[in-house]
């Protein structure tokens, strides 16, 4: 961990906004060291100097790992002017590391959002080069059969001309309604992640996505229990996998 002011550290472990904490260093309440801390600004580094608050060891982390089944309707980015965003969705003290969503799914889109400060994690997660498995779970108008799983095992051509990398289709379900409609219940499987790729890819073959959930990315699955708009942190071993 990097080198950082002893009010930030205490406020990151959700200890208290930075003027409470230098009101309880004030009162004595922080040492560091065992010697207690005369200055909030004092520069600590948590690798090496014990901190305790009240007495008590200060576990300190700087680095913060989220499993989100995100609903629809928010928009997965930290920040946006007028709509809701998954940032807006976390408790107050699990946005003190600043999270930030690794890639993106469309306001409509529900499921697994990996959220986390860790750039390095986010880059590789995203890198064009790494061909990260993700998969999607997906509702789609039509009949899709053996030909749409061959046009993806091959490649389409998307609207922009863009030809997509082989991805894996298997048809999960089928209903026919009164009308007459069939809808499909799939999962599809992409190593790339192009803007839109899911309804893009359907679009390519005729046919469009009505509903749309990511269910895994690379090793992680999307818990079974984990509610639409809720999240959990990620255990140490979920991390070190998905290097
Ligand atoms: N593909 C899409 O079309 N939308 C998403 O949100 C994710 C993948």
């Amino acid at each position: 961990a990097k080198k950082l002011r002893l009010d930030k550290l205490l406020s990151n472990m959700g200890l208290g906004s930075r003027s409470e904490i230098k009101k309880a260093v004030k009162q004595g309440a922080v040492a560091v060291d065992g010697k207690t801390a005369k200055d909030s600004g004092l520069i600590v580094d948590p690798d090496t100097q014990q901190v305790t608050f009240h007495g008590e060891p200060v576990v300190y982390r700087d680095t913060v790992y989220l499993m989100m089944n995100k609903p629809p309707g928010v928009i997965s980015a930290t920040e946006d002017g007028r709509e809701r965003t998954v940032i807006d969705l976390l408790e107050d003290e699990d946005r003190l590391l600043s999270p930030f969503p690794v890639g993106r799914l469309d306001k409509d889109t529900v499921g697994l959002l990996l959220l986390t400060n860790d750039g390095q994690l986010a880059h590789d997660l995203l890198s064009p080069r790494k061909h990260v498995d993700k998969t999607y779970e997906a509702v789609v108008e039509g009949d899709v059969g053996e030909g749409d799983k061959a046009a993806f095992t091959e490649g389409v051509v998307l609207d922009d001309g863009y030809k997509t990398m082989p991805a894996s289709l298997h048809v999960l379900k089928q209903k026919t309604a009164e009308d007459g409609q069939v809808m499909s219940t799939i999962s599809l499987t992409i190593k790339e992640g192009k803007f839109h790729q899911v309804k893009r890819m359907f679009e390519a073959v005729g046919k469009k996505v009505v509903y749309l959930k990511r269910v895994a990315m690379g090793p992680l699955t999307l818990d079974d229990d984990l509610e639409e708009g809720t999240y959990r942190e990620l255990t140490e071993e979920e991390v070190e996998r998905l290097r």
